[in-house]
């Protein structure tokens, strides 16, 4: 009897195991779910999200999936996030208690600890709400935010920013490397502040839809190359890995041990193959999947966290291991969180 018994309740722990096991599996990928740093969550407030409710379908890069130049691309636009054409599109909300209650409820379900780019209005608005959960990142961009230095130092020693970025530079035409931006450069190293740096894809026609002055030639990871050389002791991530330009990344790498790169929302901007195949997986397979963070680029639509989320963890050549990098490890050593 009580080998019979016995039996029974180690039936019952086996099938228990089996089923934390499928829990967190898909098909033959082994899905994390430890806890999240997100390296790149934007701010939205009643500001700056559209009045209407907009629908997104992703990957981005389809969104408009030709162009004829004899209409306005602005139009094209528009027009397909008023009437997406996927099944089941993202919508925004045009309300901060919607827009804020939804990224709440991804927050929690996928158990992320965002940092959350901004300005310093919309941050203290969001502090109200995430203050517990959220790392404090502002956003920068020379001739629209000339923030005296003096400022800028107080801004990090008393009101709590911990990041540097998303620094948006190249939505302005301005190169990573122009000599405006070394004193910002000199005071971050000074200071060790994490600095973020937009290089790589924006909206897909950017400089027509509200970036007339958008380079895409200043995504490229040399034009670091100077910055580093003066500043060795910066800390910084390339945000959206200077995609497309994988080679010249992963020199850049190679050379300036100190970068790290975060995805940037470029899972969602392209399709997953073409990601996988051609940029995460040549990143990870030149040896760099200790410095590469998670990154959902999320901001009106706040599922963009969860699709993110989703798009890295089915990546079938990654180990559960390496998600851990990716996913938390990384970032947590980038930011020196204990
Ligand atoms: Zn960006």
């Amino acid at each position: 009897m009580r080998t019979f018994k016995l039996l029974i309740v180690l039936s019952i722990i086996s099938a228990f195991k089996s089923m934390l096991i499928s829990q967190d599996k898909k098909g033959d990928v082994s899905l994390y779910k430890g806890p999240i740093i997100d390296m790149h969550l934007h701010a939205e407030n009643n500001s700056t999200l559209p009045p209407e409710e907009l629908g997104l379908c992703i990957p981005l890069s389809n969104l408009v999936p030709h162009f004829d130049p004899k209409q306005e691309f602005g139009e094209a636009w528009t027009a397909a996030l008023k009437n997406p054409s996927c099944k089941n599109p993202m919508w925004s909300s045009t309300s901060f208690e919607g827009y804020t209650s939804k990224i709440q409820s991804q927050l929690e379900t996928y158990k992320v600890r965002p940092v959350v780019s901004g300005s310093t209005p919309i941050l203290e608005e969001w502090k109200q709400k995430f203050s517990n959960t959220m790392i404090p990142s502002l956003e920068f961009q020379l001739e629209r935010d000339s923030i005296p230095l003096d400022s800028l130092r107080g801004l990090f020693e008393n009101n709590g920013f911990q990041v540097l970025g998303e620094i948006s530079n190249q939505y302005a035409g301005i190169p990573p490397n122009d000599p405006r931006m070394d004193a910002y450069y000199a005071l971050a190293e000074e200071m060790e502040i994490p600095v973020a740096i937009h290089m790589g894809t924006g909206a897909p026609g950017s400089p027509y839809l509200f970036s007339p002055k958008y380079v895409a030639a200043y995504s490229n990871p040399l034009l670091l190359e100077e910055v580093l050389k003066k500043y060795p002791k910066l800390r910084i991530s390339i945000m959206h890995y200077g995609e497309p330009f994988i080679d010249e990344l992963i020199t850049m790498m190679y050379h300036y041990p100190q970068i790290y790169v975060d995805l940037g929302g470029i899972q969602w901007a392209y399709p997953s193959d073409y990601f996988y195949q051609y940029h995460l997986k040549k990143i990870m397979a030149a040896g760099f999947g200790k410095r590469i963070m998670f990154g959902s680029d999320t901001f009106l639509w706040p599922e963009l966290l969860g699709k993110s989320i989703d798009i890295i963890n089915e990546a079938d050549f990654l180990t559960l291991e390496q998600k851990a990098d990716i996913f938390y490890n990384n970032a947590a050593r980038f930011l020196r969180i204990d």
